[in-house]
């Protein structure tokens, strides 16, 4: 599958990476990890720090895909939205898959240490804000959220999200004062660096072409070399190919883009004045300030790879409408990565048969879910924590194929035009009020003016009063009795 990036670097993964080495020979390993993404790291990471031998195979290069090129923000979660996992699984595993999520999270926030991680620049607070009024949905969901599901959050209305970010476009927030951003790129690089120094050994450009997972040490086959392993943990996203096609199938492949703007200067820090991420409640625009003075914009979707220089445009155009007082902002970087979407929006995490493992489909919010898929399946591999049997009810379903991504894109382009139109609905509704209460302040006004007016001067005694009008038809008044 082929993907393309104007820049691999962004400045982060340009310098102090290791040579890239392929395996050329031989090996036998307690575990083999196929792909070299944040999941597959985090599961090298985790297994050799618990003391297991592994390897890990990577077709291309460490954040090759969608690994390198997120823009870090760690939330609690997943796709899957909150709602609609209690309703597939109940209160009860809804509560504990999500404080697996936390989990998830805080495991990110443990290795993004600045010793561990130079350069990281973790800081902290997200706000997910709603294109519609959406003000007692917003209550509802905060109540859910800090009670049954334990998690920080805070309501905010209309006023302070626009206080913060001075655009229309926005309603109600719920900020997340425990969610937190990094450099997304040093954190992937950082965990391979961490796995290597653990005793996990990485080989690069070492695509995984088939494997037997029968037998209790499977066999893994490479162009250069073969492996043993008593597990095989499956990492590679929509990527995974050959060993296990009917897998990589069961997802469908959604390639995001992100650009970073030119520095925009003192009109950047008046628009935004917020400093955490900021994401959409329709996951239509995801962004934040780096740099200082520089936007990292992450919006549009294809369900096929694309040159990401094509949709510098649409990201530009995107800025234009949500901070129009902006105008057209010069775009200096533009990438891509595909994620893996999965039909009912949970990740796959488990395992497939006795010592075949999955970690898989973590679609737009990977940093947590990856970090937990991780620990997961390396402690019930080493330990035996069956924690990620709560991931059971989420089976592997076939994504539909070709047509599924023909779907896929009609559903997708489907839900971007109806949540902007439900925007736009939504902010003609607020300008048709606020016409409203203008006119009423000013009938008030009026109404009051005429009530407090002083009374007219009657006119002095003996002074003839002033005759009332001719009547409309002189004979009526002339007829009419006295
Ligand atoms: C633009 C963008 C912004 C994002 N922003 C965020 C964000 O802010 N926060 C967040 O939480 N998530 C974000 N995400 C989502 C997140 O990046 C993904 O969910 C996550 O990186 C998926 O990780 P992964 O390890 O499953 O897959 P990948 O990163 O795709 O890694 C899989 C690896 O496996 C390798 N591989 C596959 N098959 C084989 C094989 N047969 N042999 C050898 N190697 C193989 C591939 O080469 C690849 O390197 C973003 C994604 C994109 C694209």
């Amino acid at each position: 599958m082929s993907e393309t990036f104007t820049s691999a670097t962004n400045g982060a993964d340009a310098a102090g990476m290791p040579a890239r080495s392929r395996l050329s020979f031989d090996l036998d390993v307690d575990i083999c990890v196929v792909g070299a993404g944040l999941a597959g790291l985090t599961v090298a990471l985790e297994a050799a720090r618990l003391g297991a031998s592994v390897a890990v195979l990577e077709g291309r290069h460490v954040g090759w895909s969608a690994s390198g090129h997120q823009l870090g923000t760690v939330m609690p979660g997943y796709g899957l939205p909150i709602g609609e996992l209690i309703a597939r699984i109940g209160l009860d595993d809804a509560r504990e898959l999500w404080s697996l999520s936390k989990e998830g999270a805080e495991y990110v926030r443990a290795n993004a240490t600045e010793e561990q991680i130079p350069g990281i620049a973790l800081s902290e607070g997200a706000l997910e804000v709603s294109n519609v009024e959406a003000g007692d949905a917003l209550i509802s969901r905060l109540q859910m959220l800090g009670g049954d599901f334990d998690t920080e959050v805070e309501g905010w209305q209309v006023d302070r999200v626009r206080a913060a970010l001075k655009t229309g476009h926005y309603f109600h927030g719920v900020y997340y004062p425990r969610a937190f951003q990094l450099d997304g790129r040093r954190y992937l690089h950082g965990l391979a660096a961490m796995a290597r120094r653990a005793g996990a050994r990485i080989f690069e450009d070492t695509p995984v072409v088939s494997i037997d997972p029968s037998g209790i040490r499977k066999r893994i086959v490479t162009p250069s070399a073969r492996l043993r392993a008593s597990h095989i943990v499956l990492a590679g996203n929509v990527h995974l190919g050959a060993p296990l096609r009917r897998l990589s199938e069961t997802l469908l492949p959604v390639w995001r883009y992100a650009a970073v703007t030119e520095p925009l200067g003192g009109r950047l820090a008046e628009a935004v004045t917020f400093r955490g991420s900021v994401s959409d409640s329709d996951g239509i625009d995801h962004f934040r300030i780096v740099e200082g003075d520089r936007l990292m914009w992450a919006s549009p979707e294809t369900t096929w790879a694309a040159r990401p220089e094509r949709f510098a445009p649409a990201i530009q155009r995107r800025i234009q409408t949500i901070f129009p007082q902006l105008g057209k902002v010069g775009i200096s970087e533009v990438w891509g990565g595909a994620v893996g979407e999965t039909v009912h929006g949970m990740p796959q995490i488990g395992q497939l048969r006795k010592g075949l493992w999955v970690a898989s489909g973590f679609g737009r919010q990977g940093l947590n879910t990856t970090a937990m898929a991780g620990l997961l399946v390396a402690r019930s591999i080493l330990w035996g924590d069956e924690r990620w049997r709560l991931f059971s009810p989420f089976e592997l379903v076939w994504a539909g194929g070709a047509t599924g991504r023909a779907a896929g894109y009609a559903i997708g382009l489907w839900g971007r035009g109806s949540a902007a139109a439900a925007g736009a609905l939504a902010r003609y509704r607020e300008r048709a009020r606020l016409k409203e209460q203008l006119r009423e302040a000013r009938l008030a006004e009026a109404n009051r003016q005429a009530g407090t007016r002083p009374p007219r001067p009657r006119p002095p005694p003996g002074r003839p009063r002033p005759q009332p009008p001719p009547a409309a038809n002189a004979a009526d008044a002339e007829g009419s009795p006295p």
